[in-house]
């Protein structure tokens, strides 16, 4: 009894330290991140003095983010929307893709509504508008900041020529669950690889936000979706503080930091509060302790979700979300609907309103609408900026450089050009799913299929066979539901059998089999969670009865997951990850194939063995009973009796043409002191023969804590171009910075003690050398 009163004391301490943390400020709140003082100023006077003018309907108005209904459809002038912007009751709308009908809805709320003010036009630009990148997952394995700031700039420059101002992108959700569909969405595992990306993406969109090509960011789905329990999407997520702020929020709180201009609550509940309603979330750690400034928008419909989840009813939730920090409710019009009751009655502040509503005119201050309207209205762009050929190449470029060569047995790719390939499977010759999922601005007949791309890189010199080889899967049912959008894979109504003996006898004609299997687009992205993410059985048929013929086989991999592809990499001697690659897919897959570019990609996320490892991580903790290094079972060990606890694919790797060789790690010292400076220096080699591209990784493991600490953490990485033969000494420097961590009561610091530092090709294979660093 005594000893549970000691406990429930000691807890309660812990919890207040947790509180008084998160309401201390560490920062001033910043009303804007992007803003000169003197522009601040006067975009505070200006939105004062329209604040002064507006009545309590008009400014819940401007918390109403309606989707397109049936503008998208409809005469957008005479659409039930359009009767509410001229009420005042919009703030914004999403997902038009039409710039007259933008610039009509925008002539309305500004000619017709009482106080004119502009409407700010949102849509799911998520990896490229109508140019399309390759998946987001797959962008994180380019490991190449510049290039993912491109991506997003191109999106922001072809989005904002068709009347775009604000994207819901970037999504930074950490995930270790290859079940959730959404973690093709995301950056993978790693927090530190998961911040530098956000950063470059809010960059690449927004700019400075002057140009009427910068468009605003919305970073996404805060906060801990990629932590759904099981990997199913919407599902309850429950985690410590710690784990919490060193593990997930960063990302987060890097896009917010880089001057991201708004946030996106997320569906999940956090600790039993949906993040919607999250006043922890959403005002503690996001106003106060980040300074955010911008604004925060629900989910679709994340408000009356509350209901399900089991808040309240609709009046009851739409007052938590706002009181909690929410500005701007999208699509469920909880806030329209309900909030001015709710002032009467005392369960919301009139300062609450007036403070969402100002952020959102901030918001389209900043973008420049109210000194323009029609900013991003220029019709004259469209033509020269939307689906160029200079976009599509860089497209092209990009998506090569985020495919990840798994296996390459005997040297078999690059395929030389010259003699006859197969091309067999499911996924060779279609045009609808190489944008991957949410494309939803893309004309998917001009994406390039894998089979056009083939022919294109090949040329004349090659005889190039095709043969579907299997459907996507044998169930009709789940190909439907895999297969949305429009992206069908056509189903071949035959048995299967005879569809793989059509493929056995193109394959018989062919000195290579190269087989183009995996998932379909839309099986992985929102509400496409996997309890198998195996390749479906027809396919692994398939590639069998490929096997069998004894011929070289190359798979190329389509997914938007990590897949558990154990008895792949066991069997098939070269194995290709090309996820979704957007547009230029089919082209860039050719010229890895042909080696016209030579692979760098490295993978963010771990790759189980079998679904039943996950979660499986890299920065995992020790454990109290850890297993020794390429050990497997040892009794009273943390281990499983069936498989061993390594992945097929380890965080960070990926092969290439060429070979690169590490020597020693040299460090400039290994006893520090205070704020010194460590260099870690360490001499890479390509000793192949080709030119190419390696992602040199530093990895630090901390290795006496107050908490415990994870085996390593990726905290530095320098992509590298050597020629064949060349030497190069990359050089890191640490400094206490990167030893720091959120301690049990959530203070950011550094301990003093021993660390490990490491460097590699990938987070596996890497030599410790041990340091200490005291205070
Ligand atoms: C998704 C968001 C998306 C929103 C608007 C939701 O279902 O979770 O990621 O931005 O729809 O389309």
């Amino acid at each position: 009894m005594k000893q549970t009163k000691v406990i429930t004391l000691l807890l309660l301490i812990v919890l207040s330290q947790v509180q008084t943390q998160a309401q201390t400020p560490t920062r001033t709140p910043a009303s804007s991140q992007t803003a000169a003082p003197a522009r601040e100023e006067k975009m505070h006077a200006f939105v004062n003095a329209l604040l002064g003018k507006m009545t309590l309907d008009e400014k819940i108005g401007q918390l109403n983010l309606p989707g397109a209904g049936d503008i998208t459809t409809g005469q957008a002038g005479n659409s039930d929307i359009a009767r509410k912007i001229e009420e005042g009751k919009v703030g914004g709308l999403f997902n038009i893709k039409s710039l007259a009908k933008i610039r009509e809805v925008q002539k309305i709320a500004v000619e017709k509504s009482r106080l004119k003010i502009p409407l700010i036009f949102g849509m799911d630009v998520i990896h490229g508008y109508e140019t399309v990148f390759p998946i987001p997952l797959a962008l994180s394995c380019s490991w190449d900041m510049q290039a993912i700031e491109k991506s997003a700039r191109v999106a922001a420059t072809e989005a904002s020529a068709d009347g775009i101002c604000w994207t819901f992108s970037p999504m930074v959700d950490i995930a270790r669950d290859p079940r959730w569909g959404r973690i093709a969405e995301g950056n993978g595992e790693d927090p530190y690889l998961g911040s530098r990306i956000a950063k470059a993406m809010v960059k690449g969109y927004q700019g400075d936000l002057n140009g009427n090509s910068d468009i605003m960011a919305c970073v996404k789905h805060y906060a801990l979706y990629g932590a759904a329990e099981a990997g199913r999407d919407y599902n309850t997520t429950d985690m410590s503080y710690v784990r919490m702020f060193n593990e997930y929020l960063p990302p987060y709180k890097a896009a917010v930091d880089a001057g991201a201009g708004s946030i996106m609550a997320s569906f999940n509940d956090v600790n039993g509060i949906p993040a919607t309603a999250n006043k922890f979330l959403m005002t503690d750690v996001l106003r106060k302790r980040w300074g955010f400034g911008g604004f925060v928008v629900t989910d679709y419909t994340g408000i009356n979700e509350m209901i399900a989840h089991g808040l309240g009813d609709l009046p009851t939730v739409s007052a938590l979300a706002l009181q909690a920090g929410i500005d701007m409710d999208m699509v469920g019009e909880g806030f329209l609907t309900t909030l001015k009751q709710s002032l009467r009655e005392g369960k919301v502040t009139a300062a609450r309103i007036d403070e969402a509503c100002r952020k959102i005119l901030e918001a389209k201050y900043k973008l420049g609408l109210f000194a323009n309207p029609y900013k991003y209205c220029d019709e004259k762009r469209a033509a020269t900026e939307i689906f160029t050929e200079a976009n599509r190449t860089t497209a092209r470029k990009i998506a090569a450089d985020c495919f990840v060569l798994l296996k390459n047995q005997g040297n078999i790719l690059p395929l030389k050009k010259g003699g006859t390939i197969a091309l067999v499977g499911p996924l060779a010759d279609n045009k609808e799913n190489m944008t991957g999922t949410w494309s939803v601005a893309a004309d998917f007949s001009k994406s390039i299929s894998f089979l056009q791309g083939v022919k294109d890189v090949a040329g004349d010199g090659v005889k190039i066979l095709y043969s579907k080889g299997s459907n996507l899967d044998e169930d009709s049912l789940f190909e439907q539901r895999a297969g949305m959008f429009g992206k069908s894979l056509d189903r071949d109504p035959r048995p299967a059998a005879d569809i793989i003996r059509d493929a056995l006898n193109t394959a018989s004609q062919a000195d290579v089999i190269v087989a183009a299997l995996g998932e379909s687009a839309e099986m992985t992205g929102e509400s496409s969670s996997r309890s198998n993410i195996e390749l479906p059985q027809v396919q692994q048929d398939l590639l069998k009865a490929l096997l069998k013929t004894g011929k070289p086989i190359v798979l190329v991999l389509f997914t938007g997951r990590p897949l558990a592809i154990k008895w792949e990499n066991d069997q098939v001697p070269a194995i290709l990850n090309g996820w979704f690659g957007g547009s230029e897919a089919g082209h860039a897959l050719a010229d890895v194939l042909f080696g016209d570019t030579n692979p760098s990609g490295k993978l963010s996320t771990t790759w189980p063995q079998n679904v039943g490892q996950i979660p499986l991580y890299y920065n995992h903790k020790n454990t109290g009973r850890p297993l020794p290094e390429g050990a497997w079972f040892q009794k009273f060990r943390s281990n499983y009796l069936d498989v061993s606890n390594d992945p097929v694919y380890p965080f960070g790797y990926g092969l290439s043409y060429t070979h690169f060789t590490y020597g020693e790690l040299t460090l400039s010292s290994t006893s520090l002191k205070g704020n010194q400076q460590l260099t870690a220096t360490v001499m890479v080699t390509n000793d192949g023969t080709r030119d190419g591209k390696e992602v040199v990784q530093l990895y630090i493991h901390d290795l006496v804590g107050s908490i415990t600490r994870p085996v390593k953490e990726l905290k530095g990485f320098q992509k590298i171009a050597l020629k064949a033969g060349e030497s190069q000494k990359v050089t890191f420097t640490i400094t206490p910075e990167d030893l720091k961590f959120y301690n049990n009561e959530l203070k950011y610091d550094w301990e003093s003690g021993d660390f490990e530092i490491m460097a590699g090709g990938n987070s596996r294979d890497v030599k410790p050398v041990k340091i200490t660093w005291n205070k």
